[in-house]
């Protein structure tokens, strides 16, 4: 059995300190029939003079409703950052502790932990198939290891990493892995949060800002143990979600019908793509996708890259990524867009 003690890894400090226990978390109902004098807020109604919920229940209880996960062991972030970052500052002590994360991956991690002074540290996937190499990931852990990311399909590989091996991970490592499913929408594989209750020390990080299409208003989401969530409620800023926020992925959310379909347009198109991309001739090799990117091998990444710039079209340059020499990462447009794209890079000579 593992030993995991979520008790043992949460910072001395964090521990100590008190929440910040704002007006609203002591009347919560804003629609019951009171007068609200506590708050010292604007009185004139405008739709946005009173301060948002700080727990944001009615967006919880949709989410719980979609993941059908209890809304408790739900905690919302002002995007993914945000949550990232709330995990490194309740667990990881800083100029002390270090983290594990796989390569290439998601660059906000090292941001987060450069900015947080926690050691990253790097093990690069395997180059075959882009999935962990378990015996440099367990090299590399220590007593002062807190946490281990593991993106899952993995941005900017775009690959699922296999069930199997985040098992052997989570079974022996005794601080919280991180399961960034960003992408979980448009992979066949399930979601890590219907094993939650199983592993403890799993927490899963989804967002609206990809499938669901609202990037703009920055809404993070992470799935845990109900005390992680509580440790995480207790040093959030208490309005870090914006009443603009709750009520845009209220309405969005509440109907998921059209979440799902344009998410199956994606990969549908996604498909067309792929089968497109294997008729350019610089593209060296196309990598399997379970995500809404596909990451290209060409001849020459910096000189495509900037032709496309060139002809008007952006896509993502990463060959300075570990492993990925001379990849480029295409986000799916619209039908549109992506034929647009196919038919320039037709264009393109030499
Ligand atoms: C896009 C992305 C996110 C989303 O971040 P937000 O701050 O929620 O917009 C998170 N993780 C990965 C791996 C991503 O690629």
């Amino acid at each position: 059995m593992n030993k995991f003690n979520l008790d043992s890894i949460i910072r001395r400090n964090v521990k100590a300190m008190k929440a910040y226990s704002s007006a609203r978390d002591e009347y919560q109902e804003i629609n019951a029939d009171y007068i609200f004098l506590d708050a010292n807020e604007n009185p004139f109604n405008n739709g946005l003079n009173r301060y948002p919920d700080p727990l944001q229940h009615n967006v919880k209880s949709i989410l719980s409703e979609i993941k059908n996960f209890s809304a408790i062991q739900i905690l919302l972030g002002n995007g993914s950052d945000e949550v990232l970052d709330l995990i490194f500052r309740a667990f990881c002590e800083p100029n002390l502790d270090n983290v594990i994360a796989i390569s290439p991956s998601y660059g906000m991690y090292e941001v987060l932990a450069n900015l947080n002074a926690i050691e990253y540290r790097k093990s690069l996937l395997n180059q075959t198939d882009f999935q962990p190499n378990l015996e440099d990931v367990f090299s590399k852990i220590d007593e002062k290891t807190k946490m281990i990311f593991l993106c899952s399909p993995n941005n900017p590989t775009g690959q699922i990493i296999k069930k199997d091996a985040i098992l052997k991970i989570v079974n022996r490592f005794t601080g919280l892995v991180i399961i960034d499913e960003a992408y979980i929408d448009f992979a066949t594989e399930s979601s890590w949060i219907e094993e939650i209750n199983n592993y403890p020390n799993v927490i899963v990080t989804q967002t609206l800002s990809k499938a669901v299409g609202l990037a703009g208003i920055r809404l993070g989401i992470l799935y845990a143990s109900q005390n992680i969530v509580a440790v995480l409620n207790k040093i959030k800023p208490p309005y870090n979600i914006n009443q603009l926020t709750q009520l845009k992925a209220i309405e969005v959310l509440s109907d998921y019908d059209n979440v799902v379909a344009a998410t199956n347009r994606i990969i549908q198109q996604k498909e067309v793509l792929e089968q497109a991309l294997t008729e350019i001739y610089f593209v060296k090799k196309i990598y399997p996708s379970d995500a809404n990117f596909i990451l290209i091998k060409v001849d020459d990444a910096n000189k495509r890259y900037k032709q496309l710039v060139e002809k008007g079209i952006v896509i993502r340059n990463r060959n300075n990524d570990d492993l990925c020499e001379n990849c480029l990462r295409i986000t799916v447009g619209t039908e549109q867009e992506n034929q647009k794209l196919i038919q320039t890079l037709k264009t393109l000579q030499f």
